[in-house]
């Protein structure tokens, strides 16, 4: 049985005194059914943790594929450890977009993280052109060929699915679709990774929100949500939050 995961990625936002909606969040939801992962920038991670206590798990929005070294600006797993995070997002289409970042990059930080000791959320997803072209599983397909190493497993890996077109809009595919791409990806991972693959966590991301996220958490496949905008207030992710 997989436990389900309610994520949120702060991206580019979140000042100390925005640690409040953690603490409002953890006093309105003491004990949730599910697990709950927060991602804020780097700036706040070790402040979160500590603000978490705990209760919810603290992650980072990316991590770099070295260990230490001259890479001015980067993050690497240890340090990432080291503040009190055990997760990672890997891979976000925004990084792929604004950084560069190609498959064998994200699998190559992915590796790194998980020789750390993270848990990595490894997000993939279509652009609208790709989806209209036809090729949303084959672009998923690659996506989740190239990112995930080998010895990726249930416990180690989260995968996320993020169509780019989703992200930010407040459009989200059909139920129907996003249970495609699921069961597309759960057949997937499990031609590769076999029995493993059944524990592997599957999240859809896109403009979840408290209005649409029963009914996307109820769809064939769906293990939880990675929620960006909505992840900010402590009322709307803990809605989220008590829908799955
Ligand atoms: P929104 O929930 O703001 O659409 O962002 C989704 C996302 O990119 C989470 O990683």
């Amino acid at each position: 049985m997989r436990k389900k995961l309610a994520a949120g990625n702060w991206k580019m936002n979140g000042l100390r005194a925005s640690l409040s909606e953690v603490e409002a969040l953890i006093a309105a939801h003491p004990s949730p059914s599910c697990e709950v992962l927060l991602c804020p920038p780097a700036t706040l991670i070790a402040a979160m943790a500590q603000a978490a206590d705990g209760k919810i798990f603290v992650g980072a929005q990316d991590c770099h594929m070295a260990g230490s070294g001259a890479h001015t600006g980067d993050i690497s797993a240890a340090m990432i450890a080291d503040a009190g995070a055990g997760h990672a997002i890997l891979g976000h289409s925004e990084r792929r977009a604004d950084h560069g970042e190609d498959d064998a990059m994200v699998r190559a930080k992915t590796e790194a993280a998980l020789s750390g000791g993270l848990v990595a959320v490894v997000c993939v997803g279509e652009t609208e052109a790709q989806r209209d072209a036809g090729e949303t599983l084959d672009v998923i397909d690659s996506q989740l060929t190239g990112s995930l190493p080998d010895h990726a497993t249930a416990a180690n890996t989260v995968i996320a699915y993020e169509p780019v077109w989703a992200i930010g809009t407040g459009r989200t595919p059909t139920l129907e679709q996003i249970a495609e791409v699921h069961d597309f990806m759960r057949k997937t991972l499990t031609a590769r990774f076999g029995a493993e693959a059944d524990g592997m966590r599957l999240l859809y991301g896109g403009s979840v929100k408290p209005s649409n996220a029963a009914e996307i958490f109820a769809t064939s496949n769906v293990d939880g949500a990675l929620v960006g905008g909505a992840s900010l207030k402590a009322a709307d992710f803990g809605a989220i939050i008590a829908a799955l």
